[in-house]
């Protein structure tokens, strides 16, 4: 068994030296990247990847949506895997997903002459980012036969998605027909999946720590709330609640109240896996061409309609059920004592992981402890296509282990060009996983 850092900064940079090219927005990687899903800069990564793998005597594999697999060519009957993507969100940066394919590539690479139990995979889905076709998790939803056919018509650029997938040389039909490219049989002989990703928060920076392990991912529930009260003349109607339906002002106290809420929930439960967010008052560009109703506010009246938008995530479905129960009722019981009333349109639901496999996450902490990595364990607040291979089941109903790490990004950002993670610390995250992957998992 390893134990060493077997994975360099230059091991690293190697990539990063041709990747920085590939989408970038100027001559230099600080100005940004955009790589949107099945678009030729995408599938230029890919296709290094490809070259690269063959060059070290590695299988190729293109499934039929579009994602590359890269295998080693060893004969085993059980696979490791890890993965992520390489699509970028316009004008993001080089790491949000690239990282853990140069991370995957490089550990593979290492340890494919090395004695190991295990075959060694790493997929590089497509489109993780909803950003260009408004869906997460293309590719990997695609290949697990989980992508609704009518998705095919969302369009980016002046084409749908069907035309772009086309356009990359891989086949729509896969999804029109529901089918998966990875088999029943595919999923139950995958020992451990590993995605490796940057954590777009600031914990790991702030706290100075190498490696995040993540305990689960969380997903999203998102409605938007609309509040209509009553337009009336702000002078000649009078103070109070007798008088006055005050939109703005009953939304104002809702926005206070669920801050309550949430602090009450806290205060009961410091660590709770749950966060809250108001992201839009009245400001979401596409509603308001189509809300007339927004610009009946004026300064002279007393306001008579507001929408907002609400965003809670948790790891654990039931807890954030259970909450936006509450949250619903705060917001009712605002409103009536105001006058006013209120609508909630449910935009989406989707399904968080509760908890990744621990005993991945108690072997990492020890490799890391081996290592002399500093290292914490925390929940993903962001989606990631590993989310997906969770979910799966086996054919006997367990479920596949899947495991998360978290590599440090420059005061948390990402989706931007600031995005940054150096090569040091990619390396330290790609030898814990290279680590990781030559163990036997038997076990888990
Ligand atoms: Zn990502």
């Amino acid at each position: 068994m390893i134990t060493s850092s077997i994975i360099s900064p230059q091991d690293i940079q190697a990539h990063y030296n041709i990747l920085n090219r590939i989408g970038c927005l100027g001559d230099q990687p600080d100005k940004g990247f955009t790589r949107a899903a099945y678009s030729d800069e995408e599938t230029a990564v890919l296709a290094y990847f490809a070259t690269q793998a063959e060059l070290i005597g590695l299988h190729t594999d293109w499934d039929a949506v579009g994602n590359l697999c890269i295998e080693t060519k060893d004969k085993h009957e059980h696979w490791v895997e890890c993965g992520s993507h390489v699509d970028t969100v316009p004008a993001g940066g080089n790491f949000d997903g690239l990282a853990g394919i140069v991370a995957g590539f490089v550990a593979i690479a290492a340890l494919n002459q090395l004695p190991r139990a295990y075959g060694l995979r790493l997929r590089i889905w497509r489109g993780e980012e909803s950003a260009s076709f408004g869906i997460t998790s293309i590719g990997a939803s695609a290949a697990l036969g989980l992508l609704p056919a009518d998705s095919l018509n969302n369009r980016h650029a002046g084409r749908s998605l069907a035309e772009a997938i086309r356009e990359q040389g891989a086949d729509p039909k896969f999804i029109e027909q529901r089918q998966s490219t990875i088999s029943q049989c595919e999923l139950d002989h995958i020992a451990a999946h590993i995605e490796l990703h940057i954590e777009q928060g600031i914990v790991l920076e702030k706290e100075t720590l190498d490696i995040g392990i993540v305990s689960g991912i969380r997903a999203s529930s998102r409605s938007w709330i609309s509040l209509q009260g009553e337009f009336d003349h702000s002078g000649a109607t009078p103070m109070g609640k007798t008088y006055r339906r005050d939109t703005n002002l009953a939304l104002a106290h809702i926005l206070v109240a669920l801050d309550d809420l949430f602090s009450s929930y806290q205060k009961e439960n410091p660590s709770i896996d749950l966060v809250q967010t108001i992201g839009h008052i009245n400001s979401n560009k596409e509603k308001n061409e189509h809300d007339d109703e927004l610009y009946n506010n004026a300064i002279s009246k007393v306001s008579g309609y507001a929408y907002f938008s609400y965003e809670l995530r948790s790891c654990d479905d039931i807890l954030r059920n259970s909450y936006k129960k509450e949250a619903m009722q705060t917001v009712q019981n605002i409103a009536a004592s105001f006058g006013v009333t209120v609508e909630v349109e449910s935009v989406s639901n989707s399904s968080g992981v509760k908890a990744l496999n621990q005993p991945l996450q108690q072997r990492m902490r020890s490799i890391c402890e081996t290592l002399h990595y500093k290292h914490r364990t925390l929940a993903s607040g962001a989606w990631h296509d590993a989310a997906l291979i969770a979910q799966q089941k086996r054919s006997d109903q367990s479920n596949i282990p899947v495991a998360m790490i978290f590599i440090p990004c420059l005061k948390g950002k990402s989706h931007s060009p600031e995005e940054f993670s150096s090569y040091e610390q990619i390396a330290k995250g790609a030898s814990l996983l290279a680590n990781l992957m030559q163990q036997d998992l038997n076990d888990l």
